[in-house]
């Protein structure tokens, strides 16, 4: 019988409202109010950074500060509370790593996070009284060495036996890869062999990611399409081989969106609200967005936005190369966004003005203002482990155009010409071309059958974003996890057997994401457009009032093979070798001044003796729903070949990835550039703790890295 409400501390290097450079931010904003909602109570644990805003600085209170051991090192640590929707929010408090302008990005990123996820661990000491942690939710590479820590350095001690580590996957691209020298000089790992091997990832460097995939209890990541993906080479960034060998522990859970901050109907940053009932403000956001942007204000050019980092992953090499068909074939196109392709990107907006706009910036109220105001929204991934972008457009009635990878192929149903089904427009390959099509299906459908049009918009307007489905997916998890909890006694939906273990989402079967490039051709366009040699694609979008009817296919097919694998290496990754840190610091760096007496409780996070006790997810067994085939039933004519999403990608994003970079501040547009005629995709973004180990040796042999 349940004992005590499910305890979770949920850490993270991002969480919105406080700080947020894309997906991970909102997702770790949002999760943890779902969850509170459905019956938990959640400690959300993210860096003090220095670019939080005053308004959540001056809130915020000093519950205690101890020190961390790092190395040869010993780190202040301050942890700063500040309550909000039910949430608590402990913030790691230390200037020298994290009082910055910026989250990633640093020379010295392996160092930070190493200790982020240190401070973690020993922070498990020093919650808020009534609160000892059930599970320990880490996300991402930043958070990766928690569990590895947990279990080398804490494991033993009464409070952290208990605790069970789930470790999510927000984006296996960026995996906290750095040399080697830091295993001794920052983590103090080199003296265990089993934890020096399985975060060993070459001769010369280590894996803060590969850590968590061996040591969390269980793994997750944030689409079930995506949890197959990543078990396959062309996916898996180096670490398939640790997923299929855990896909026991693995399962895909998809996102949710914050159905509250983004709502057409009450956004007050948009130009006027609009609901399913009364969809007359959207045409009016429509308006304004053509009119600040520079756009021709004009009802009949549909209006496909981007609002994205631009990089290599977004698929910015298929959007260079598809764009002047597109703009010239009539689309009007608005881009949001920082990263490798500025450049590309306002070449195309000097080259067609009046249809084409760029903001080379980081601007959530214009990102409010674009997906309330346009009519497409495109997003076609090179892989996508859920994509947020595509649901939140989907709430503001902006019909997504995205390619079927990840989360993206799980939550765009692909229009059905002949049903008028669907939420979006798809397609499979990963190809210039097929995405012009997309393109092209949606702005036919806006041209030629605005009724069709507006029921496609109405569905993906109707569908179900929120969290509450996936936060019952993460009870599900975490109540097997511990079922000695009483998991979520609000929880609504139907309380499962405790014996049946979760899994909770249909995972793709295997066969469909294997399958080899047998793409079928895409069958040409129900209603296509006329095939018009004379409009070249440089031309200018035709002048006519009327809507437009020609796009310039038959030329671009010609052409078609064209290599879109660019010779730059995805923005974010950068791989800063972490330099040992200066030996001439002293071991104490106090961070704030308010340093407070607190109580210091001598916690010995020394290992005990006891013997490792693996939590490994192995238990799962049971469960792992090999079944639940992706219910396709409606997929248009010429997007049949959902099965082969996953080829003719490019091979190039395998590369081990490291930190997220920071991206460039945002700058005015550019000057004209010479009109070429096709743009380059150019590359380019308690207490204190003694640390005293004790036998620690003949312990984890299990788990080797494969
Ligand atoms: P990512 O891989 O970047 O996490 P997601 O689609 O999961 O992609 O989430 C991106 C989030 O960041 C969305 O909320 C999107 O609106 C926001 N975003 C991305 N670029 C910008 C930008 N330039 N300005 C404002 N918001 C942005």
């Amino acid at each position: 019988m349940a004992e005590k409400k499910m305890q979770i501390v949920l850490a993270s290097a991002e969480v919105a409202p406080f700080v947020k450079t894309g997906g991970l931010g909102d997702v770790a904003g949002s999760l943890p109010r779902a969850l509170v909602e459905a019956g938990a109570e959640v400690i959300v644990m993210v860096p003090k950074y220095g670019s939080i805003a005053e308004e959540y600085k001056s809130r915020m209170e000093h519950l205690c500060d101890f020190y961390v051991s790092l190395g040869w090192r010993n780190e202040y640590c301050g942890l700063e509370r500040l309550d909000q929707d039910g949430v608590i929010y402990l913030f790691v408090d230390n200037e020298h790593y994290f009082n910055r302008s910026y989250p990633y990005g640093f020379f010295d990123d392996g160092e930070r996070f190493a200790f982020f996820s240190k401070a973690i661990c020993e922070s498990l000491q020093h919650l808020p009284e009534g609160f000892t942690c059930d599970v320990l939710h880490c996300n991402d590479w930043h958070t990766a060495l928690a569990p590895v820590f947990l279990r080398e350095f804490y494991q033993g001690l009464p409070l952290y036996e208990r605790v069970k580590t789930v470790f999510s996957i927000h984006n296996i691209a960026f995996q906290g890869q750095y040399s080697d020298t830091i295993l001794n000089d920052i983590l103090g790992l080199a003296h265990i062999p089993a934890a020096a091997s399985q975060l060993r990832c070459d001769d010369r460097s280590i894996n803060f990611m590969m850590g968590a995939l061996h040591y969390a209890d269980t793994i997750t990541t944030v689409s079930p399409t995506y949890a197959q993906e990543i078990q396959t080479p062309e996916y898996g960034e180096g670490l398939d081989g640790i997923l299929r060998d855990r896909s026991i522990s693995l399962q895909g859970i998809l996102n949710g969106i914050d159905t509250d901050a983004w709502n057409p109907a009450t956004d007050p940053m948009i130009t006027a609200n609009y609901s399913l009932s009364d969809m007359s403000g959207k045409a009016a956001c429509k308006h304004a967005l053509q009119e600040e942007l520079g756009l021709e204000v004009r009802d009949d050019r549909p209006l496909m936005v981007m609002v994205t980092r631009l990089t290599r992953q977004k698929g910015m090499d298929l959007v260079t190369y598809a764009l002047d068909r597109i703009l010239s074939g009539g689309v009007q196109v608005a881009i949001l966004g920082t990263g490798d392709y500025e450049e590309p990107v306002r070449y195309f907006a000097n080259k067609y003005p009046g249809t084409c706009a760029a903001r080379i910036t980081f601007d959530n109220a214009l990102s409010h203002r674009m997906y309330a105001g346009a009519d497409l929204f495109l997003m076609p991934s090179l892989f996508e482990p859920c994509g947020l972008s595509q649901m939140i457009a989907m709430r503001y009635g902006t019909l997504p155009v995205v390619r079927e990878t990840g989360g993206l192929r799980d939550t765009v149903q692909p229009y059905n010409q002949f049903t008028g089904e669907g939420t979006g427009f798809t397609f499979a390959n990963f190809n210039g071309e097929e995405m012009g099509d997309a393109v092209f299906r949606g702005a036919r459908l806006f041209w030629d059958d605005r009724a069709g049009f507006d029921t496609l918009v109405k569905n993906a307007m109707s569908s179900d974003f929120s969290w509450a489905k996936s936060a019952h997916a993460y009870i599900d998890l975490f109540r097997w996890l511990r079922p000695d909890t009483d998991a979520f006694p609000s929880a609504v939906e139907e309380p499962k057997t405790e014996a049946a273990p979760k899994p909770v989402v249909e995972p793709v079967a295997e066969a469909e994401v294997k399958v080899e490039a047998k793409a079928e051709e895409p069958k040409v366009e129900a209603a296509p457009e006329p095939e018009a040699e004379a409009t070249v694609e440089t031309q200018p979008e035709p002048k006519t009032a009327e809507a437009p009817k020609v796009e310039p296919k038959a030329k671009a097919k010609q052409e078609a093979e064209v290599k879109l694998e660019p010779e730059a290496k995805p923005a974010a990754k950068v791989k800063p070798e972490v330099k040992p840190a200066a030996k001439k610091r002293t071991t104490t760096r106090k961070s704030t001044a308010t340093k407070t007496a607190t109580s210091t409780t001598k916690t010995t996070a020394s290992k005990s003796t006891t013997a490792a006790k693996k939590t490994t997810a192995k238990a799962a067994s049971t469960t792992k729903a090999a079944t639940a085939k992706k219910a396709t039933a409606s997929k248009t004519t010429t997007s049949a070949t959902r099965a082969t999403a996953a080829k003719k990608t490019t091979a190039a994003a395998k590369t081990a990835p490291v930190a997220k970079q920071a991206p460039e501040a945002a700058s005015a547009p550019a000057a004209a550039k010479p009109a070429t005629e096709k743009a380059d995709a150019t590359a380019p973004a308690a207490t204190k703790t003694s640390a005293t180990k004790a036998k620690t040796t003949a312990r984890r042999t299990t788990r080797k890295r494969s």
